[in-house]
């Protein structure tokens, strides 16, 4: 054992911290595999204390250390590189209503899935909706800014943050947010937190609002050999769609072997009032030829076979860009990359209602060229190239290639200096320091 793991070993002892390879395998990376992982030790803080405990240890001895959360991160953030600490959150996971309110205060270290079931005991919701929330923890989702299937009804996770409880690289604890209901009190520094992946400290705990769950509820499925039709009921701002989630030809065939339109949509539609949504139904069926209610069971299954999708993409090599373009130009975006990509299968989902497409594209021979042809297209859509699933080491390469994003980096690098001058936390996360 080295000298420095043996003194990890006897100041914190061999139930917080870990060196074994299998540990170091698992909690040393996320969810995307594509960058070799390298991690010191595995650290499992039961305190905050023992979280300020770790950062003096490493200031004293020029280590590094890295949040982790569930590691179902998609850009690298939480896989460690050059020997961090990792810090894995997951021992701070507890979970209570704030008194007298439909708040949830939750530590770092809580499964989303578990904040999301304790909201349904009583009949509330916590609209943080995609397929790795039963591995996906509060803080990673803060962290990243999570936003998944709900995000055109109910926004990102940034929208349900009331609270927050931060550990600064400087070790102090520091409480975040609003003190009453309306605070004017200088700007708002939870922002600083919300999508950071890290680079600004430990997010330690989170107060989210949740809100009633709606009374009436359903699902209808498009199929398309054009988004034309789609366009036109989206157009129109609406207040009782929650997600529209979409399947191309090649996504649908890869799920079932058969298809019966080139594209496939499903629109959930919540609302407490049930003649808005049989307004609305009238108004799909008069706009629509190829439309269908459907019962439980097929939105079940619609959503299983959405959330295998990513899964069996990833197993076979996919390359996965997460793009947003304006919602009424996703066809013409995705007619573009087919005309100017060649061999190559390419699948396209995702999140319609907010022009957030998951282009995945399986190359013959992968090729730089080709990748950079995908962004250039992206760039003459206007569109971001990391609609949901944030920069991490992964896609630091978008701050070159998309030049609106310069001054935003110049900012952030001031910051970082600024709160973190040992760079001490988060190392290689949006900066090659
Ligand atoms: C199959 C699949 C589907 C997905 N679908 C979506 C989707 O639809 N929408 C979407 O937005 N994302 C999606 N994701 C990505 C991922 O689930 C989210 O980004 C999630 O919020 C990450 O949470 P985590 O706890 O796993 O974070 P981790 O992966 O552990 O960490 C993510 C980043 O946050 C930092 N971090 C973690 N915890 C803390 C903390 N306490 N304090 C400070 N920094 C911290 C890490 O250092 C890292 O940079 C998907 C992932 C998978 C595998």
């Amino acid at each position: 054992m080295s000298k420095i793991n043996k003194e990890l070993e006897k100041k914190f002892g061999s139930k917080k911290i870990k060196f074994d390879s299998e540990t170091l395998i698992e909690y040393g990376q996320d969810w995307y595999k594509g960058i070799e992982p390298d991690p010191q030790a595995i650290f499992f803080p039961e305190t905050a204390k023992d979280i300020q405990e770790i950062i003096y240890f490493a200031k004293k001895k020029g280590l590094k250390l890295l949040p982790s959360g569930g590691r179902t991160g998609l850009s690298g953030g939480a896989t460690a590189v050059c020997k961090e600490i990792v810090v894995s959150m997951k021992n701070l996971n507890e979970i209570n209503w704030i008194k007298g309110s439909h708040r949830l205060k939750c530590q770092a270290g809580v499964i989303t899935e578990t904040a999301k079931s304790m909201a349904k005991e009583k009949s509330r919701i916590l609209p943080i909706d995609f397929s790795s929330t039963s591995s996906s923890m509060i803080g990673g989702n803060v962290a990243t800014n999570a936003a998944g299937a709900k995000f055109i009804g109910y926004g990102s996770t940034k929208n349900h943050v009331r609270n927050m409880t931060v550990i600064l690289p400087n070790g102090e604890i520091t409480p975040l947010g609003k003190v009453a209901e309306k605070d004017a009190s200088g700007p708002d520094l939870m922002e600083l937190f919300i999508g950071s992946e890290g680079v600004f400290g430990f997010i330690l705990d989170v107060t989210f609002e949740t809100y009633p769950e709606p009374k009436f509820s359903e699902s209808i499925c498009l199929n398309a050999d054009s988004l034309d039709d789609l366009y036109k009921i989206i157009q129109e701002p609406s207040d009782i769609i929650s997600a529209i989630e979409f399947l191309d030809l090649n996504s649908q065939l890869l799920l079932s072997n058969e298809a019966p339109s080139k594209y496939e949509v499903l629109i959930e539609l919540n609302s407490d009032s049930e003649h808005k949504i049989e307004y609305f139904l009238r108004d799909v069926a008069q706009k629509v030829s190829d439309v269908n209610l459907l019962n439980s069971r097929q939105t079940k299954l619609f959503w299983e076979k959405r959330e295998l999708l990513p899964v069996k993409l990833s197993e076979m090599g996919a390359v996965k860009f997460d793009f947003c373009v304006d919602k009424l130009s996703t066809e013409k975006f995705m007619n573009e990359v087919e005309m100017n990509i060649s061999k190559a299968k390419i699948f396209n989902f995702g999140h319609l209602g907010d022009g957030n497409i998951h282009l995945n594209i399986i190359f013959e021979e992968q090729n730089d060229e080709q990748v950079s042809v995908v962004y250039e297209i992206l760039k003459s859509f206007g569109g971001s190239p990391s609609a949901e699933h944030g920069i991490g080491k992964r896609k630091k390469g978008i701050w070159n290639r998309f030049p609106q994003y310069k001054q935003k980096l110049k900012l952030l690098e001031t910051l970082k200096k600024s709160i973190d001058p040992d760079e001490i936390i988060a190392p290689k996360v949006f900066f090659d320091n």
